[in-house]
């Protein structure tokens, strides 16, 4: 079947953390790229776009689809390469890219680093790409479950990308799309603050791409927005009929809806008080799970900085209601006050926003 791109929608956002925004993206149909720089200096920025203009240029003449993105991924690294040997500032400056085009029926993607490509089809998201880290080597050997991985500190850590060595591997594979697929391209500014089930609800729930596409930004910057954002969505479809903007982009599935009429009611008394037994039950629930699905940062009794999963209380008898999950190699002695201030309020986040805060202090990149 010919396929064609219908729509798409496109949002890059600084985030809460970051001084600037080094991600770049196309999208120029049947081609869409995400790139996510880094180097100092701005010099993340200045490789994330040589990237996107080498696809911006046109795709090399000759072979398939596939052959041709993968080819214009090498040339990007290439120009990157090149830029980086003539100018100190730019040493070691480099960049991701996921690179997709459309082609007929098919979808061919050509990708290096931990950018990635998913597709959403009838409410399930699948991803195409396999991440150029250091953990996700550690799950291919076994050492790390993807769970894991997910959160490890040391998660943005690549093994790959644009720009240091003068020949890159590229990977590359070719998907059979269906119409009315959505295709999502991120940075990991996105993967790395929320998780794939909440990306799937987000992008079934959503009215729209372009609303998708603001939901999908927000959801990162309400849990912490530590980098760069960037997502680029679009469907395909078979032309002719235009999309209603107003249609899910998955159907949800409906709960069986109205009350059966007439019959007798149950008493109001007794539909109150089994109202806040159940309230009761699911506040005390809610509790005891919520104390498990947080976490916060403090020090450990060395003064190291340390990842708590629980809350920061104990209950009376001196029974704690945290325990550590990750210790990093700071000692908080080494912060300084705006820091102190950031890491040691107790407050409490999600899994992925206190390693990732972890992650940054250890990396250094947390404003001192
Ligand atoms: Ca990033």
């Amino acid at each position: 079947m010919s396929l064609k791109v219908l729509e798409h929608a496109e949002r890059s956002d600084t985030g809460l953390v970051r001084p600037a925004n080094e991600d770049s993206f196309l999208a120029r149909p049947p081609v869409f790229v995400v790139a996510d720089g880094m180097g100092g200096a701005s010099a993340g920025e200045v490789a994330s776009r040589l990237a996107v203009e080498t696809f911006a240029a046109g795709l090399p003449p000759g072979g398939d689809p596939v052959e041709r993105l993968s080819a214009a991924v090498s040339k990007a690294n290439a120009a990157i390469n090149a830029q980086a040997g003539d100018d100190p500032a730019r040493q070691g400056m480099g960049t991701t890219v996921t690179a997709v085009m459309v082609d007929g029926g098919q979808l061919s993607v050509a990708h290096v680093g931990d950018s990635r490509a998913y597709s959403f089809r009838a409410g399930s998201l699948e991803r195409l790409t396999r991440d150029h880290t250091l953990v996700d080597e550690l799950v291919q050997q076994g050492r790390l479950t993807p769970e894991e991985a997910a959160v490890h500190p040391q998660r943005s850590i690549i093994t790959r990308a644009l720009g240091p060595e003068r020949e890159v591997e590229v990977d590359s594979s070719v998907h059979a799309l269906e119409a009315g697929d959505v295709i999502l391209l991120c940075s990991d500014g996105l993967t790395g603050m929320i998780d794939e089930e909440r990306i799937a609800s987000i992008l079934s729930q959503s009215r729209s791409l372009a609303a998708a596409s603001r939901a999908l930004v927000k959801a990162a910057n309400d849990a912490g927005g530590r980098d760069n954002i960037t997502v680029v969505l679009f469907r395909v479809g078979s032309g002719g009929a235009p999309l209603a903007a107003t249609r899910p982009l998955a159907r949800r599935s409906r709960a069986g809806g109205a009350a059966a009429p007439g019959g007798r009611r149950p008493g109001r008394r007794g539909l109150i008080a089994l109202a806040a037994v159940i309230v009761a039950v699911l506040v005390l629930a809610g509790a005891w799970r919520a104390s498990r699905g947080v976490f916060f940062l403090g020090t450990d009794s060395a003064g190291v900085v340390t990842v708590y999963q629980g809350v920061p209380y104990d209950l009376i008898g001196g029974l704690p209601l945290y325990s550590a999950w990750y210790r990093s190699g700071v000692p908080a002695e080494s912060l300084t006050a705006a820091q102190r201030r950031v890491l040691l309020d107790h407050r409490l986040r999600s899994k992925q926003d206190a390693s990732g805060l972890a992650a940054s202090l250890e990396r250094g990149e947390l404003q001192r």
